[in-house]
């Protein structure tokens, strides 16, 4: 194990001070243990589509009399496996990064240019459900904060706000500054999220329904990712939801150069 326990004794110093080591202990446990299971988790989403890809090869090899449609199939689908690879990759990277440079890379940002260049990208994807985007902004300051950063967090809230509504459902997003906070809203009308499941969502590789989601192609890595920024922003984030209704992401972040 990696920690040690001390008995408590007394509610002296001493005592106090093996509370605390106790109590450190216990978080060194923990952190451990979600290492470990993050390892195991990302080994076992790499490990699929490699065993596919290999089996489908190695048809291909032994074969010895098809026609080009049906290699070409065969080839398609490994194709479509490398791309789910690849955006693990992307996933787990832009993950690793965070965790290595703790350290953001704040400037006066313009928000609005900001989710309106988010917008831009998402449109084709919720036109494509026939999903109709509302957006409501308010934002009369630049604010201070790592735009990069901050644009993934609403790349990922829209993109699943769009993924986890059904076609003609509708994605509500505002956007707003107050006392120096920047306040993001993110509204859907899609399949939401049952209550007992809303505690998990921020670890990384949930996703609740594992067919549904394998078929949407998440990794349940875009959420951790999310929580992570906003946390290093010192701000916060809250979900509220209901299976059918929707789901409504509240992200708060200290947006002033003080703070
Ligand atoms: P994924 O890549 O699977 O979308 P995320 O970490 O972004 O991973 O989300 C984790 C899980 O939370 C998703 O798999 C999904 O089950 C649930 N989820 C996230 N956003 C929504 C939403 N807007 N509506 C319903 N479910 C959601």
């Amino acid at each position: 194990a990696l920690s040690t326990r001390v008995d408590i004794t007394g509610r002296d110093e001493i005592g106090q001070l093996a509370q605390a080591f106790n109590a450190m202990g216990e978080e060194l446990e923990k952190y451990d243990k979600r290492q470990k299971s993050f390892v195991a988790n990302a080994s076992h989403e790499l490990r699929t589509p490699l065993s596919s890809i290999k089996a489908l090869v190695e048809s291909l090899i032994d074969d010895q009399k098809s026609d080009i449609a049906l290699y070409k199939e065969f080839l398609k689908d490994i194709n479509s496996e490398i791309n789910r690879l690849s955006r693990l990759v992307d996933n787990l990277l832009n993950l690793a990064r965070l965790d290595k440079v703790k350290n953001l890379n704040k400037r006066d940002v313009d928000v609005e240019r900001l989710i309106k260049k988010v917008i831009t990208r998402l449109k084709p994807l919720a036109a494509k459900k026939n999903i109709e985007l509302n957006l409501k902004m308010k934002v009369n300051r630049k604010l201070y904060l790592d735009p990069e950063k901050i644009f993934q967090v609403i790349w990922n809230l829209l993109d699943n706000a769009i993924k986890y509504t059904p076609q003609n459902g509708r994605v509500f997003i505002s956007v707003k500054n107050k006392s120096g906070y920047l306040i993001i809203r993110v509204r859907d009308t899609g399949i939401g999220i049952p209550m007992e499941d809303i505690e998990y969502i921020f670890e990384p590789f949930v996703r609740i329904d594992k067919t549904r989601c394998r078929e949407l192609g998440g990794f349940g890595l875009g959420l951790p990712l999310v929580k992570e920024i906003v946390e290093l922003h010192r701000g916060k984030i809250k979900v509220n939801s209901r299976p059918k209704k929707g789901s409504i992401f509240t992200v708060i972040i200290p947006g002033d150069n003080s703070k």
